[in-house]
């Protein structure tokens, strides 16, 4: 039974599709099934596998709005994953759904029936609170939130933490974080390092271990239509997410205990 991840963060930007498509050709590389969802109208995780996403169809929109089968809507990625493609029709799934029922729901059920087939199902949410992103922390057992150790990140989590916390207590019972991945760091910067020291004394284990470096070849593999690893193997940037993806694996063997974070701890 799949792992349902959802890569999400409200703050632009940060490396959320980076992390969803990287991570998902690298859990693909250690043998495992990987779905990955694009929910975001901008289709940057279509493109970055290699579809062309103006004509990708049926997409993830096709599905929220009860058009298509996930049979019919999920390709093969040259990448050993599938993907369920977007593109920026979705943007009008916001107002699509009003009129719908169960409309949080929609994704959750949708992946009901297809969560046998997989290992890990990860979705790449938009830079936003809107019901896109609240139907993919609906469908999620756990998020992944990606950020950069910036002056203003602390303040952004504190922000999403009570998001999450809401979604679980009206919505999703079950939703955890899963983990804290630093992403684009630079080693040299003193302000780098402090966040990232503050980030681990409020969140300890929970924060990953990989840390991803701010890495050209991650910023050209999309314009390939290319996962790092099957652009540039032995880039630090394929490295550091063929590293995430082991870290993570361990931790779902239940190897290296971190487990899901409490919603309750605060930056
Ligand atoms: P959005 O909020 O718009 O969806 P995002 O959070 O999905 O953005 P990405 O698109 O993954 O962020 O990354 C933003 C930009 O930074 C992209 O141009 C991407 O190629 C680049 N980038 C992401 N991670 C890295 C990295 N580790 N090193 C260098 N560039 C990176
Ligand atoms: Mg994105």
């Amino acid at each position: 039974m799949a792992r349902i991840l959802a890569v999400t963060n409200q703050k632009g930007g940060v490396g959320k599709t980076t992390t969803a498509v990287n991570l998902s050709a690298c859990l693909a590389e250690f043998g495992q099934r990987v779905l990955l969802v694009d929910l975001d109208p901008q289709g940057n995780a279509t493109t970055g596998c290699g579809i062309v996403k103006r004509e990708a169809m049926p997409t993830v929109y096709q599905i929220l709005i009860g058009r298509a089968t996930m049979a019919d809507s999920c390709l093969s990625t040259e990448f050993g994953f599938d993907l369920l493609p977007a593109n920026r029709e979705l943007a009008g799934a916001e107002i699509d759904l009003i009129d719908l029922g169960q409309r949080e729901y929609r994704l959750r059920d949708a992946l009901a029936g297809i969560r046998g087939n997989y290992d890990f199902i990860l979705m790449d949410c938009p830079p936003a609170l809107n019901l896109l992103t609240v139907n993919g922390l609906v469908a999620a057992d756990r998020v992944i939130i990606p950020m950069q150790c910036e002056y203003y990140a602390l303040e952004g989590l504190t922000d999403l933490v009570a998001t999450l916390k809401k979604v679980r207590a009206k919505l999703n019972p079950v939703l955890e974080i899963e983990g804290l991945l630093r992403t684009m760091f630079d080693a040299r910067s003193t302000l780098t390092q402090q966040v990232s020291r503050e980030l681990e004394s409020h969140f300890g284990e929970k924060v990953y271990r990989t840390i991803i470096p701010r890495n050209v070849r991650l910023a050209e593999a999309p314009s390939y239509g290319k996962p790092a690893i099957a652009f540039d193997r032995s880039s630090k940037g394929a490295q550091a997410y063929l590293q995430l993806a082991l870290e993570i694996l361990d931790r779902h063997a239940g190897k290296v205990g971190a487990g899901p974070v409490a919603l309750g701890a605060q930056p």
